[in-house]
């Protein structure tokens, strides 16, 4: 009955150091108020009450953190663009296919093909990984499928198949490490 009794008590006595006691400040960073004796911001992590080498440590993976994002914006545009040629490259063998052999249905294939990437293209300003992963598989089970019809088509073109790929791979890897943020 005591126990039970002081348990309340104890709980608003907690309560009481938590808030009122313990004053509150600002983190130098980012502003958000922050219990002043916690060592890291709640925000941003930034060591408010931590040592010098502590605050050197947060501003260089800040700086690194900033130029690693950069770096997988321009692996991301990188894809972008090659998701452009892939576009362009379905296209145009499908229309030269058209005129050489007459051949309706392959021209009618590429140019659907070519409209997705396309769509799959403008699609990666907003949902990159989704949209390059997509790319990546759909690219690589066109090859697939024209390797089954085709056996020798797999090395037609391998060193544009592998740059574009390479390509691939690398945006999606960096839409991937950025979605975490
Ligand atoms: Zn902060």
């Amino acid at each position: 009955m005591l126990l039970l009794g002081s348990y309340p008590t104890n709980l608003t006595i907690l309560f009481y150091m938590e808030n009122i006691t313990i004053p509150r400040i600002l983190c130098s960073q980012c502003e958000t108020e922050i219990n002043s004796e916690t060592k890291f911001c709640t925000n941003c992590g930034y060591p408010e009450n931590g040592d010098e080498k502590e605050k050197a440590h947060f501003h260089a993976n800040k700086v690194m953190k900033k130029s690693q994002t950069k770096d997988d914006q321009k692996k991301i545009k990188s894809a972008r663009k090659t998701l452009y040629w892939i576009a362009g490259i379905f296209f145009v063998s499908g229309l030269f296919l058209f005129f050489v052999l007459k051949d309706i249905p392959t021209l009618i294939f590429s140019a659907i093909l070519a409209a997705i990437f396309l769509v799959l293209a403008y699609w990666s300003q907003h949902k990159p990984f989704a949209a390059l992963l997509s790319a990546l598989l759909l690219y690589i089970m066109v090859i697939a499928l024209n390797a089954i019809v085709e056996p020798m088509t797999i090395f037609k073109g391998i060193l544009v198949k592998v740059i574009i790929l390479s390509f691939l791979i690398k945006g999606v890897y960096s839409a991937s490490q950025n979605d975490k943020d």
